[in-house]
């Protein structure tokens, strides 16, 4: 209705000035999407275009002109945890989410919120989210906003109220699905996955109407229960590739992010996630593929039937999830025109695959020090696995780590240079140490790690630096770097954004935003946020001038694990304009040190070391390795008060509604008691 009201509004007034406004304001339909790549003042779609280049036509910004970037304005959104979002742009407002999948339109000339939107997911659901409360963003279409959320909801909002149109329940609440993805539009449907392998689910991809939030299809990307049938030809072949009772935990394959949609061809492509648990031995599937997890699958968008698939790490035992941001190119290899589809995996290498075809063009590591494979087969692309990258139930030391020489950070491709833009992981190392005992257990995460290992692997690893980021221009025909930039130990990349400018824009960890030369990686500007960036710049216009716009936000399972390092603390979305001379005065984070508690537990040594052993298994991801944490309270600064009342918080949940789960059905009376004697005994330790 609100869209017929406004095209009789402009029918009406027609007159020259009145008919360009409103033919900026035209509906986003499938043929504006279609042609987003000349709607250079805005960004309409995740990937800013069908192809997810992130590649913008705009160059007021440019090589010459970027030292005069200034912020324009900035806005707090009110949490300390991580924020992933690529915000959209359409015709003057900014469409993003936040953390707990709050969604926030936003003018995007003055940063003035215009409404917002909490679709108050249960915050006791956080123990089964693995890494962080964190979203990644809307789709817009047809006059509405679409969220997926935490607790499994794919929500459409009215665009221009922040009202509820209508809501479809796209997973079993009863299991530990979630939603951090942003919905993707594909001929009329929205098209969502989900997350929760780490815990053990059935990965699907789902497809609804956009109109009216009916279910079209739902595709499976791996097995079920064998005795109930399979839901196609492609699952009944993938049943083929696996062992054991795999569906009692799921199967996992879930996919998190990585969806890309082709108009041409109809074809929706997405990746898929580890399968659960992580170890191959495990599973019980040591020479099994275990389909179609680990993969990149094409599906055709009119019924969800699979189309083609290409496993990038077959029977994968290292959490190489195949869920990086999938970007499509069409390029001449070989003096042949190839409709190509990207991606910048997990695993370390950079792969190009035929999108009509799924067949294997080209490989190699984008990132050095890749362990655990040797090489890609020329024609196949199947990893050569190495000596030391699987040992049974034995422990193994593989880079990269879980967190991947890349991971859902997107990258951008320039037509200019022919480059890919990776925002990758460099020098992580990762010990995988099975548990040979593991089985799947409903309440509890599923990764089937052994909590108790200490074995000699970690001493290999104890000295290296931490991971950090590089910035690397990929030539994608070549298989090679063409320049590449590190941000030093312990600084990680958040994503990339191209322009015509000849410029690309990356935010880092330790909250700065860099503008790079796009043709050989001469650095031209930065500017301090305040807090660590993971997002993707985007960048649009509004009135003439071009802004580049971020949500500054660190977290994710790094921020939580990682601690207080001057990265965290706020999320803010911030924008810079030629000329912009506003200031931003972050609030004062971080303590100089716990005082002395006011408690103490009679508690042995021996106890002690078992407390410290469980919190960093149960407690780290969220509360910091060896109680220093990050967003979330740091319990050595634990009030007399809370440790009365520690066992209530811990098994009764007292504090659930706050985002604090209750670990009833995970750890005993004992040891939380040994928890409690560890964290005051962090707590003496680092007493000033
Ligand atoms: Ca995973």
């Amino acid at each position: 209705m609100l869209n017929q009201r406004r095209i009789a509004a402009c029918a009406i007034l027609l007159v020259p000035m009145v008919l360009s406004s409103c033919n900026r304001s035209a509906i986003i339909d499938d043929a504006r999407l279609r042609s987003a790549e000349q709607d250079s003042g805005n960004w309409l779609m995740y990937g800013r275009t069908y192809d997810d280049h992130r590649f913008s036509p705009l160059n007021q910004v440019n090589d010459q002109t970027v030292g005069k970037l200034g912020l324009m304005w900035s806005r707090e959104l009110n949490t300390t945890r991580g924020l992933e979002a690529t915000p959209l742009i359409e015709d003057g407002v900014i469409y993003t989410t936040g953390s707990w999948s709050i969604v926030y339109a936003i003018d995007a000339k003055t940063g003035d919120v215009r409404w917002t939107y909490d679709p108050k997911t249960p915050r006791e659901r956080a123990y089964f989210i693995c890494c962080d409360v964190v979203n990644r963003g809307v789709a817009l279409y047809r006059g509405k906003v679409y969220v997926g959320t935490l607790d499994g909801r794919l929500i459409a909002l009215d665009e221009h109220t922040g009202m509820l149109v209508w809501t479809a329940a796209t997973t079993d609440p009863d299991k530990p699905y979630s939603i951090t993805s942003a919905p993707r539009i594909a001929g009329g449907l929205v098209v969502i996955g989900n997350a929760g392998s780490e815990y053990g689910v059935r990965g699907y991809v789902s497809a609804y109407d956009a109109e009216t939030g009916k279910m079209a299809w739902r595709t499976y990307t791996v097995p079920g229960d064998p005795s109930k049938g399979f839901e196609s030809k492609a699952i009944e072949a993938a049943a083929k590739t696996w062992q054991g009772n795999w569906w009692n935990a799921g199967g996992g394959g879930t996919a998190w992010e990585g969806t890309a949609y082709d108009p041409a061809l109809d074809l929706v492509y997405f990746g898929t996630g580890n399968a659960t648990a992580w170890y191959r031995a495990l599973r019980g599937s040591s020479v099994s593929d275990n389909l179609y997890t680990a993969s990149i699958v094409a599906v055709h968008a009119k019924n969800g039937e699979l189309a083609w698939y290409f496993q990038t790490t077959p029977g994968d035992n290292w959490d190489f999830d195949a869920t990086q941001p999938l970007l499509q190119a069409d390029l001449t290899i070989g003096g042949r025109q190839r409709k190509t589809i990207m991606q910048a995996n997990k695993n370390g290498f950079f792969y190009v695959l035929d999108r009509e075809t799924g067949e294997f063009i080209s490989g190699a590591p984008f990132v050095n020090g890749v362990t655990w494979a040797s090489g890609l087969d020329g024609k196949t692309g199947r990893p050569a696995e190495t000596q030391t990258a699987y040992d049974g139930a034995k422990a193994v030391l593989v880079s990269p780590d879980p967190g991947g020489g890349h991971n859902w950070n997107p990258m951008a491709f320039s037509p200019a240079t022919g480059f890919v833009y990776v925002p990758a992981r460099v020098g992580t190392h990762f010990v995988h140490a099975p548990k040979p005992k593991w089985q799947y257990n409903p309440d509890r995460d599923n990764v089937g790690g052994d909590e108790a290992y200490d074995g000699p692997l970690y001493r290999q690893i104890a000295s290296a630096p931490p991971p950090s980021g590089d910035l690397v221009a990929w030539d994608p025909i070549a298989q090679r770097a063409a320049w590449r930039v590190n941000f030093g130990a312990g600084t990680e990349p958040g994503g990339v954004l191209a322009t015509a400018g000849n410029l690309v824009f990356v935010g880092r960890s330790d909250g700065v935003l860099l503008a790079y030369r796009a043709t050989d990686g001469k650095e031209l500007w930065q500017a301090k946020t305040g807090t660590g960036i993971m997002a993707p710049p985007v960048t649009y216009t509004v009135d003439g001038a071009q802004y580049i716009s971020v949500l500054a936000g660190w977290g994710g399972p790094d921020g939580l694990r990682g601690g207080y390092n001057g990265k965290s603390g706020f999320g803010r979305i911030v924008t810079f304009a030629i000329g912009g001379s506003a200031t931003l005065n972050p609030p004062a984070y971080g303590h100089n040190g716990p005082p002395m508690p006011a408690m103490s537990l009679n508690a042995s040594p021996a106890m002690v070391k078992e407390g410290g052993q469980l919190f960093n298994a149960q407690c780290a991801g969220c509360h910091g390795q060896n109680a220093v944490a990050g967003p979330l309270p740091d319990l050595r600064y634990a009030s007399r008060e809370t440790h009365q009342e520690f066992e209530d918080i811990v098994l009764g949940g007292s504090h659930a509604t706050v985002g604090m789960p209750s670990f009833q059905k995970i750890l005993t009376p004992a040891q939380v008691h040994a928890i409690q004697a560890y964290i005051l005994s962090r707590a003496r330790e680092s007493a000033k």
